[in-house]
């Protein structure tokens, strides 16, 4: 469904439209909320994607459709707080430091260092500078870019889970992807969800008619 290619290029980021911009923002405010209900999440990647955005999580708690009001409502929290997206930069090792102490993709330190970053800050080219954004406590490896504010993700939808593998790569491991939509406001997000909710009876209809005509037969 999504493109796999596990990182951008610092062009293609700096060629991302201020919606993608502001969906992985908003994939930014998705992991902070899950890392608060769930401390041990461990983040892959988050990028925007065609209608929405996605982040790879792995956690031992199997998320469902059910868990989406309580992810919803911690993220409306964060909305609400209106934390700048903070960029700093910093040395490999600095980052690296980071990751081992698990504070990357979390709101803070844990036991277990945070194993995606490890392996994602190892594949950054040696020339690149290396950045990480706060919005609040919660800290990630990213080289953005993001909208100014966690208060200008506030039209957004938790939609749907799946699974994929990290990197998209069949022989690594398997991840929960939460997909989630973020619009500039509430009334384009309502007419993104009439949209999907239409093409979704079309479709239903056409079943429909499909299976009339095998019993025609
Ligand atoms: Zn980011």
């Amino acid at each position: 469904m999504a493109d796999e290619k596990d990182r951008k290029t610092l062009e293609e980021r700096h060629q991302m439209s201020d919606l993608e911009r502001l969906r992985h923002s908003c994939a930014h405010v998705l992991a902070t909320a899950v890392s608060r209900i769930w401390p041990d999440a461990q983040f892959a990647a988050g990028p925007p994607v065609e209608g929405g955005f996605y982040y790879d999580i792995d956690l031992k708690h199997r998320i469902s459709p059910d868990d989406f009001p309580q992810i919803e409502a911690e993220m409306k929290k964060v909305v609400k707080e209106n934390s700048s997206f903070e960029r700093v930069v910093m040395s490999r090792d600095e980052a690296m430091s980071l990751a081992k102490s698990g504070r990357l993709a979390a709101v803070s330190k844990r036991e277990v260092e945070s194993v995606f970053k490890v392996d994602l800050l190892n594949d950054i080219p040696e020339d690149e500078e290396i950045s990480i954004f706060k919005n609040g406590d919660f800290w990630d490896l990213c080289a953005g870019p993001h909208v100014g504010r966690t208060g200008n993700c506030k039209a957004f939808k938790v939609m749907s889970v799946a699974s994929a593998f990290y990197k998209g790569d069949k022989d690594k491991q398997s991840l929960q992807r939460i997909y989630g939509t973020c619009f500039k406001n509430r009334t384009l997000l309502d007419e993104h969800l009439e949209r999907l909710e239409e093409a979704k009876k079309r479709d239903h209809r056409r079943l429909g008619q499909r299976d009339e005509s095998f019993y025609l037969r």
